[in-house]
């Protein structure tokens, strides 16, 4: 079967495997409707596009039925809000290779899900690929996004690093402020203290806002280990 004949939004699953074809695309990322939602609009409205690829790969265990696989790796970027400094911030979503073994039915999915460390799909000659590739990239964003380094502090945009101030006073430092000049982070270490847990990591800290109400279960956890396994996605 040419390639040609293979839709993204259609896919014969089976036969793509068999096929061992190669699907690529770029779509704009307006037609990632809930991934649109979970980002923040663009300052100068231009969103990045999402460039994807889909290799389907047949299978032949040493027991058993062939199996059909799919490989999947999508990319494109866009805008969140800094949870510390409530910014904007960069975020890249990649998904490489990611591995998708076909199966023919829920109920089987349900049953090999035990078992075995790949995601469970369910065989299917119209497979819309499109929606896959949402639901991975959404799975891929951060659960509290944050700048490595703010620039500002948490809503305001005065600067961490005053020119006048020594090192020493950023809030990162142990060292304590000067007590002749008390350092505008006087507060912000008080907070330090009365939440030791706040400043661990990410793991524990209840974001400000609560998630987007697209954002899909697994990516709402907010202890990211161990990655919780995922449910067979009905197709
Ligand atoms: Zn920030």
């Amino acid at each position: 079967m040419p390639a040609r004949s293979f839709r993204p939004d259609r896919l014969a699953v089976a036969a793509f495997a068999e096929a061992a074809q190669t699907l690529e695309g770029q779509e704009p990322q307006e037609r990632f409707a809930r991934l649109v939602e979970s980002l923040l609009p663009p300052a100068d409205g231009l969103r990045e596009p999402v460039r994807w690829s889909a290799r389907g790969e047949r299978r032949r265990p040493r027991v058993g039925p062939p199996q059909a696989w799919l490989h999947l790796s999508a990319h494109t970027r866009g805008w969140m809000t800094c949870q510390r400094c409530l910014e904007a911030l960069p975020v890249e979503l990649r998904i490489e290779e990611q591995p998708f073994r076909f199966v023919e039915s829920e109920a089987v999915a349900a049953e090999l899900d035990e078992e075995v460390e790949e995601d469970l799909l369910v065989l299917s000659t119209a497979f819309d690929l499109h929606t896959l590739i949402e639901d991975e990239l959404l799975l891929t964003l951060p659960w509290v996004p944050r700048h490595a380094q703010c620039a500002g502090v948490a809503g305001s945009t005065v600067p961490v690093r005053l020119e006048a101030e020594p090192d020493e006073a950023a809030p990162t430092e142990e060292a304590v402020p000067e007590p002749r000049r008390p350092s505008p982070f006087a507060g912000l270490a008080q907070l330090k203290t009365l939440r030791p847990a706040a400043e661990a990591g990410d793991s524990g800290e209840p974001p400000p806002n609560p998630p987007p109400a697209s954002l899909p279960p697994a990516a709402s956890t907010p202890n990211p280990t161990p990655t919780p396994r995922r449910p067979p996605r009905p197709r």
